[in-house]
């Protein structure tokens, strides 16, 4: 399955979110990321491969899934990931009780457009719009821009999570159609952050710049681990950049959680799930008074 210009994977549609920007949004989450964080809570859009994913706790045990599949295979024991398996999806539809599911559907733009019509109205009331994430969006440039181009037409606004790793070059004319960015700066130091996401941090420190100087508005996000990223060297760090390079961008504080380790799980991957430390409220608070005695102003998006 492959990403082109009209067609691209997406992992969901999310409709009426509200944390996600202003207003009511549509969230579209692309499949495929170029990092691996330790603490990824969305295993499933690592990549644009269409896959197979099973929760165990919603199964009765019925059989009905091994009934249909046209493999022989038995969707709640078979090895996961399976080369055998297609992701047909037979076995999700034959399901009575939802423990099964696609991830990575294939779209194409003109369905996306026609749903997003359907909501128009909800954002022209309620300042809303689209809001693009992932995965990593930029992964798949291509069909971005095809989506960018007709939200900007429609005069809808537009609204991206991103990671931060991608050619500038390439997205810069996406990037201009952009209402603002929320982009992760998950450690200041380079070595730590290859250690935990598999890259180092200086292409992100430079596309957040460079997004910053297009005058688009941007908020950095943290994903906050105590111990890892939420350590006032670290905070302290980030601030001093954010004061130097981009004063007016906000900063927001995701909080680390464990809710994705169900989607381990289900994906079989058990065994990559790491745990960490959920931070405290005043832990919080303390690394938001760092950043508010370095003049930055807080984000309340989430
Ligand atoms: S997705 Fe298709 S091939 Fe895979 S287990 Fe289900 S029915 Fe079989
Ligand atoms: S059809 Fe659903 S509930 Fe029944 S055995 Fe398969 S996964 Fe479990």
């Amino acid at each position: 399955m492959t990403s082109s210009t009209d067609k691209g994977i997406l992992l969901q549609m999310q409709d009426y979110s509200i944390h996600d920007g202003y207003g009511v949004r549509t969230t579209i989450f692309l499949a495929g990321c170029p990092l691996r964080c330790k603490w990824c809570a969305n295993p499933e859009s690592h990549t644009t491969n269409s896959k197979l994913i099973y929760y165990k706790h919603k199964c009765k045990d019925c059989g009905k899934c091994a009934a249909v599949c046209p493999k022989s295979l038995s969707p709640t024991t078979m090895e996961r990931p399976n080369p055998s398996c297609d992701a047909c999806g037979l076995c999700v539809n034959a399901c009575p009780n939802k423990a099964l599911d696609i991830a990575c559907t294939q779209y194409s733009a003109g369905d996306i457009v026609s749903r997003i019509k359907r909501d128009a109205i909800f954002f022209r009331f309620t300042g809303g719009g689209v809001t693009f994430s992932g995965g990593e969006p930029f992964g798949q440039k291509d069909f971005l821009r095809t989506l960018a181009h007709k939200f900007f037409s429609m005069g809808i606004g537009m609204w991206i999570e991103t990671c931060g790793y991608f050619n500038f070059s390439e997205v810069k004319d996406i990037i201009e159609m952009l209402d603002h960015v929320f982009m992760d700066i998950k450690h200041m130091d380079s070595n730590i952050h290859e250690e935990y996401t598999g890259v180092g941090n200086e292409l992100i420190l430079q596309n957040a710049v460079k997004i910053y100087e297009m005058n688009i508005p941007i908020t950095i996000r943290i994903p906050s681990i105590p111990g890892l990223n939420l350590t006032e060297e670290n905070i302290k760090n980030t601030a001093i950049f954010m004061r130097k390079h981009m004063p007016k961008a906000e900063i927001e504080l995701l909080p680390y959680h464990e809710l994705g380790k169900a989607k381990y799980i289900a994906l079989g991957r058990e065994d990559s799930f790491t745990t960490f430390t959920v931070p405290t409220k005043e832990a919080l608070n303390k690394a938001y008074e760092i950043f508010a005695e370095h003049g930055i102003k807080i984000g309340e998006y989430s």
